[in-house]
């Protein structure tokens, strides 16, 4: 089998990037010969390490964004909003480290002090996906190399070349080679890395089923940790509003920014009857205005390509199917250019279809699905296996707490997209969303595990209960030695 990977550039199918699978051997043998040191750092050296890095990240700002834009296919605009996030993540890791897995002290008189301290769990696995090929994966590696482990980071096979120049960016910050490195290759690598005996815990974001492959593989080994942050099936709900244009534009944002390739871009809008004329028709008069180009267009699209070919076409296909099965076409995806992945915005009322596919469908396709009232809305918005995100559109507060209450998911929005999560908050969700173990904020949680100590300077002791009296030597006894 070869070993060659080569990544194009999905909005021209030039080249863009050649390498090679890389050798898992020579890479765990490096990080485990760094892992000893890099631990024994203090926490302010490593995340002085960190700042750093962030540094770097603002000094080739505009190559790394546009080398995201061409390997990804993103309009350039949004590139360099995910190369921001890449330098933002540091000082909000550095927090997070200190409010989630700080020391901890609590003096007691009797007990002398009681002390909570966290350890690094040693070698981490960063598994990441395309779609943010760098903002993702360093959502787990500046969290886990402040806490001191190092990391092996495998990225997507679809976007080897931002994985590998975000790799350099840490070692241009001089973070040690053995610390953060980057082994190329595609799912094989991955499920290698995984069984590694040398990973203590595994980091991913990518799709559920691989996901759940991961949790497979690993079901018989409680001793590594793993962080899956997985997809969505994600429902936008729309009520009563007498803001139709904003609740429009708010559900486009939420199903085609990023050509609808976010975990939790919505993929069901849910319209109450009563706003069904009024809501549906300003979508898709929106959806049809929304620029669909190359990342370096003038004037900048709204969006760009899906990440490949094979992608575009399974979307495509997935359309199809949908109307095959009942659904009807508001605004018809289509695929403007045959041998490039540019998609347009997608709308396919599917109400009439009884059994609706509960998959993910990770490009620029919204279904609509019509309901009679807010109980069946939530119903229907909880009418899946996933738990991301969801957003309630329109309504009063109180509507909002029901719905808040209601929902299934680890992001619940009112009157704002389901997607363009904070990363000052947690960011994960439920059912085959993840894994209890959100990242964001609480990556901290995960890159870490306490360790609780009592501590005194001197040995000091008695048994209170339980205890016969001391036997006090007789003279017998006394006299034996003589
Ligand atoms: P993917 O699951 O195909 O791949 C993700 C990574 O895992 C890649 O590096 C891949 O090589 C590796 N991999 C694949 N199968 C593996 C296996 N069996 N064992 C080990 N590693 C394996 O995901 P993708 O297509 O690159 O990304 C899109 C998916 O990611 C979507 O489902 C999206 O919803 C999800 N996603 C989730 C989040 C989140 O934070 N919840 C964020 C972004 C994307």
């Amino acid at each position: 089998m070869s070993d060659k990977m080569i990544s194009t550039e999905p909005a021209t199918g030039n080249q863009i990037w050649r390498g090679k699978v890389g050798n898992i051997d020579k890479v765990m043998e490096r990080a485990l010969a760094a892992k000893r040191d890099w631990a024994r750092q203090s926490a302010a050296v490593r995340m002085e390490f960190m700042r750093r890095f962030a540094n770097q990240v603002l000094k080739h700002a505009e190559p790394f964004a546009e080398l995201i834009a061409r390997e990804t296919g993103k309009p350039l605009w949004e590139a360099r909003t995910e190369v921001e996030a890449v330098k933002n993540k540091v000082e909000i890791s550095i927090k997070a480290y200190a409010e989630r897995t700080g020391q901890k002290k609590l003096d007691s008189a009797l007990q002398g002090s009681s002390a909570l301290r966290h350890k690094p769990h040693g070698l981490m696995a960063v598994l990441g996906p395309y779609n943010f090929p760098a903002h993702l994966p360093n959502g787990h590696i500046v969290p886990a190399l402040i806490a001191g482990n190092v990391v092996v980071f495998k990225p997507s096979e679809k976007t080897p070349a931002v994985g590998e120049f975000l790799t350099k960016l840490f070692h241009e910050a001089e973070v040690p080679e053995g610390v953060i490195q980057c082994l190329h290759g595609g799912p094989d690598m991955g499920k290698a890395l995984v069984a590694h005996e040398a990973v203590d815990g595994v980091l991913f974001t990518g799709s559920a089923p691989a996901g759940i492959a991961i949790n497979k593989k690993l079901a018989g080994n409680p001793a590594k940790i793993v962080a899956l942050e997985m997809g969505g099936n994600n429902p936008i709900v729309v009520i009563d509003t007498p803001k139709i244009e904003d609740a429009a534009v708010t559900i486009i944002q939420s199903a085609y920014t990023t050509a609808g390739q976010r975990c939790t871009a919505a993929r069901r809008l849910i319209v109450l009857d009563s706003v069904y004329d009024e809501i549906v028709p300003a979508v898709k008069n929106l959806a049809e205005r929304l620029i669909v180009d190359e990342p370096f267009a003038e004037p900048q699209p709204f969006m760009g390509t899906v990440i490949d070919n094979a992608t575009a076409e399974m979307m495509m296909e997935s359309q199809e199917a949908l109307l095959a099965h009942g659904g009807e076409a508001i605004l018809k995806m289509t695929r403007p250019k045959e041998d490039l992945p540019f998609l347009t915005p997608g709308i396919i009322e599917t109400t009439a279809i009884e059994d609706r596919p509960d998959v993910e469908l990770f490009g620029p396709l919204l279904q609509v699905i019509r309901v009679k009232d807010f109980d069946e809305a939530i119903a229907e918005a909880n009418n899946t296996r996933y738990g991301l995100s969801a957003s309630l559109v329109g309504g009063k507060p109180d509507d909002f707490e029901h719905f808040w209450s209601e929902a299934r998911a680890g992001i619940v929005n009112w009157n704002r997209p389901t997607n363009g999560a904070s990363s000052g908050a947690p960011f994960g969700g439920i059912g085959l969303s993840g894994n209890h173990r959100p990242a964001a904020y609480y990556a901290a949680d995960y890159c870490a595990y306490p360790v609780a100590s009592t501590e005194v300077e001197q040995p000091r002791a008695s048994i209170g209960v339980g205890l016969k009296d001391a036997v006090k030597p007789t003279r017998k006894s006394k006299d034996a030695h003589k």
